[in-house]
C-alpha cells in the first residue's frame, strides 16, 4: 500500500516539475500545499478515498483528489509519469537538491538546467565561479552573488531537515513498526525525541528478537534497507532521511531508549550516578537507579536538567492544549491569505478563544504595510466580525517595524490604539551587534510595545539571524516587564530554547505565537511548544495559556494612557 509520505512525495514532485516547466505558480502552489495536508493527515487517505471523501479536506479540490485516488489505487499518477518524463531520474533527484539551495527557485532551476545543463550543486557553485550564472536571463551579478551565499550556507546546513517538515513521515513509520508482528516496543529516539528543530536522521528503537529486522523489511516506505550488525539495520525514508534501528531484547530496552535519546552531555552525566550496569525494562528505572526522576526527552541536552532533577525541580512542562489563543496573525490587510473572518473561525474550529490579529506597520512597503485608514478599517471589520462570532474574543494588534534607530513605526497615539504591538525587525539586518542590541532595547523600553517578535531574524537552513547580545536584550525584556515571543514558525522556532531557561530565570514571560499567513499555519503551535518544553518553561511562563478573561485584563493593565 501507498503510505502517506509517499502520496506526499509524488505532489511535491509534480509541483517542482510544474514550476520547472514555468506553469501557473497557483497550480505549483495548488499541489505543494496538498502534499503538506497529506503529510500531516491524522487518518489514511486511502480510508478517505474509499469513502469519497478527499475532497472535504480544505485544500483539495477534484482534481488533487482524482490524483491522489489514482496514486491509491494505481500505485502511480500519469501526471508524474508525463512530468518527469523528460528528466533521467537521477537528473531529477540533483534538481530537487539543487532547488533547496537558498535563494533559488524551481524556475531558476529549470533555466540554469536549460541553458547550461548544470544539475547539481557542485557544478552550479562552478559555473558561479566561471560568472556563467550572472549572464543568464533576468540574473545579473547580483543574484549570482546571492547564489553563490546560498550554496554555502546549503553546504554548511546539509543533511539538516526541519523537525515539522519530516514528523509526519516519523510518525507514520513509527506506527507501522509498532504494528509489525514481534515488535513489543517500538519509539523514536535521538533528535528527533528530543523534538530538536533540525534533524538528520530517523533513529527508532525496538524491543524484540535479533531477526526482527527482517520483518521490519517489509514495513512501507523504507528503502534500500541493510542489516549493520547483529541488532543495528539502516535504511533510507521516502523523504530520504536515513533511518536507523536499534534492535534490543525487552529486558534492556528502558536502558537502551534512554542511551539512544539524550546527547552525550546528558547520557554521561546520568550514567555517572549508576553505581552497577544492570538491565532496565523501563526508562523509569533507569533514572530511579540514578536518584532521579524521569527527565521528559525534550529536556535531555546537558543544560543543567540533571542538576534540576537532582534537586526534584524539573518543571511540569507546558503542553499543546493549555494553550488558550493566538497572538500574531496576519490577515488579507497585509501578506496573509486569509480574511479576519477566515482567521478567527479556524482558530475557534482549532479551539481557541482568542485571536490577536497583527498585520504589518507602514514602513513595510513590500507588503503594503497598514497606513492609518487601512487601521482604522481593519478595526470595523474586526467589530463587525466580533459581533458574528461571540464564542471567540478578537484582539486588534499590529507587528510594528523596530526602525533602525530602535525607534517604532508609528507615533505615540496610533500604538496607543493597539489592544497589543508586537516590536519586530524586518529591515537593517546587518547593524554591529552593538547598534542591533540598542536598537532592541530601545523597542522594548517602548511603554505601547507589548512584546518581541521574532528575536534575531533567523531562518532555519537559511538565514542567520542578526547579531546581537542576547543577554543584554533578555534582562531588558524582564526589567522592562515585556513578553518575549516564541515564534512557532517551523522556520523560525526563537527565542531559540537554548535562552529561554536564562530568560525564565529572570522572570521573562513568553507568548507562543503561530506568525500565522495563512488558517492551515495557524496549526503552527505545537512546533513553538517543543520550544518551550526543550527551554523548561511551564503553562505559567507562557501568557497565552491564561483564559481569555484574563488576557484581556493583562493587556488592558499594560496599555499606558497616552501622555500627550
Ligand atoms: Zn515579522
Ligand atoms: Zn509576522
Amino acid at each position: 500500500m501507498i503510505t502517506k509520505s509517499e502520496i506526499a512525495k509524488v505532489l511535491e514532485e509534480i509541483a517542482f516539475l510544474l514550476a520547472l516547466k514555468g506553469e501557473n505558480p497557483f497550480k505549483v502552489k495548488a499541489y505543494s500545499k496538498a502534499a503538506r495536508i497529506i503529510r500531516n493527515l491524522p487518518e489514511q487517505p486511502a480510508a478517505l478515498a474509499e469513502k469519497g471523501a478527499l475532497t472535504e479536506i480544505q485544500g483539495i479540490g477534484p482534481t488533487l483528489a482524482g490524483t491522489i485516488t489514482e496514486l491509491i489505487t494505481s500505485g502511480s499518477s500519469r501526471l508524474h509519469q508525463e512530468l518527469r518524463a523528460p528528466y533521467p531520474s537521477t537528473v531529477l533527484e540533483n534538481l530537487l537538491k539543487l532547488a533547496e539551495v537558498p535563494g533559488l527557485g524551481p524556475q531558476h532551476v529549470g533555466l540554469i538546467y536549460e541553458r547550461l545543463g548544470v544539475a547539481t550543486v557542485g557544478e552550479l557553485q562552478y559555473a558561479g565561479v566561471e560568472n556563467r550564472l550572472a549572464e543568464l536571463p533576468g540574473f545579473g551579478k547580483k543574484t549570482q552573488e546571492k547564489i553563490l551565499a546560498g550554496i554555502q550556507r546549503f553546504q554548511r546546513h546539509q543533511g539538516n531537515r526541519l523537525y515539522a517538515d519530516v514528523i509526519g513521515e516519523a510518525e507514520e513509520l513509527l506506527l507501522a513498526l509498532r504494528a509489525v508482528p514481534g515488535v513489543q516496543r517500538a519509539e523514536f529516539a535521538g533528535a528527533l525525541r528530543r523534538k530538536n528543530e533540525l534533524v538528520q536522521n530517523f533513529s527508532f528503537v525496538l524491543a524484540g528478537e535479533e531477526s526482527l529486522h527482517e520483518r521490519v523489511r517489509s514495513v512501507p516506505g523504507l528503502q534500500r534497507m541493510v542489516v549493520e550488525k547483529s541488532g543495528t539495520a539502516s535504511a533510507v525514508s521516502v523523504q530520504g532521511l536515513p533511518v536507523e534501528f536499534n534492535i534490543v531484547p525487552e529486558q534492556n530496552y528502558g536502558w537502551e531508549l534512554f542511551a539512544a535519546t539524550g546527547n552525550p552531555q546528558h547520557v554521561e552525566a546520568v550514567t555517572q550516578r549508576l553505581t552497577s550496569q544492570e538491565s532496565f525494562d523501563t526508562e523509569q528505572a533507569v533514572y530511579a537507579a540514578a536518584g532521579l526522576s524521569w527527565v521528559p526527552p525534550e529536556m535531555r541536552e546537558g543544560y543543567g536538567e540533571v542538576e534540576l532533577a537532582m534537586a526534584g525541580q524539573l518543571p511540569s512542562l507546558v503542553e499543546t492544549s493549555q494553550v488558550q489563543g493566538i497572538f500574531h496573525n496576519h490577515t488579507v490587510y497585509t501578506d496573509g491569505s486569509a480574511t479576519v473572518e477566515q482567521m478567527a473561525r479556524a482558530a475557534q474550529a482549532l479551539g481557541y478563544r482568542y485571536i490577536g490579529i497583527s498585520d504589518h506597520s507602514q514602513s513595510a512597503y513590500y507588503v503594503h504595510g497598514l497606513k492609518e485608514d487601512r487601521i482604522i478599517a481593519q478595526r470595523e471589520e474586526i467589530e463587525v466580525v466580533q459581533a458574528k462570532l461571540p464564542g471567540i474574543r478578537i484582539f486588534k494588534g499590529i507587528e510594528a517595524d523596530i526602525l533602525a534607530d530602535g525607534s517604532m513605526d508609528y507615533p505615540d497615539d496610533i500604538l496607543a490604539s493597539f489592544d497589543f504591538v508586537i516590536a519586530s525587525v524586518h529591515s537593517r539586518f546587518n547593524l554591529s551587534e552593538e547598534d542591533q542590541t540598542r536598537r532592541l532595547c530601545r523597542a522594548l523600553t517602548n511603554p505601547y510595545v507589548t512584546m518581541l517578535g521574532h528575536a534575531t531574524g533567523r531562518l532555519l537552513l537559511s538565514r542567520d539571524g542578526y547579531r546581537v547580545d542576547m543577554r543584554k536584550i533578555i534582562d531588558t525584556a524582564a526589567e522592562q516587564d515585556k513578553l518575549i515571543e516564541i515564534n512557532a514558525s517551523r522556520h523560525r522556532l526563537e527565542l531559540d530554547w537554548r535562552w529561554c531557561r536564562y530568560a525564565k530565570e529572570q522572570g521573562v514571560k513568553f507568548s507562543i505565537n503561530p506568525d500565522a499567513h495563512s488558517t492551515e499555519e495557524l496549526r503552527n503551535i505545537p512546533w513553538g511548544i517543543n520550544v518551550a518544553r526543550k527551554g523548561g518553561l511551564t503553562a505559567t511562563e507562557v501568557i497565552n495559556t491564561l483564559p481569555v478573561g484574563k488576557m484581556a485584563a493583562y493587556l488592558q493593565a499594560r496599555r499606558p494612557n497616552l501622555v500627550l
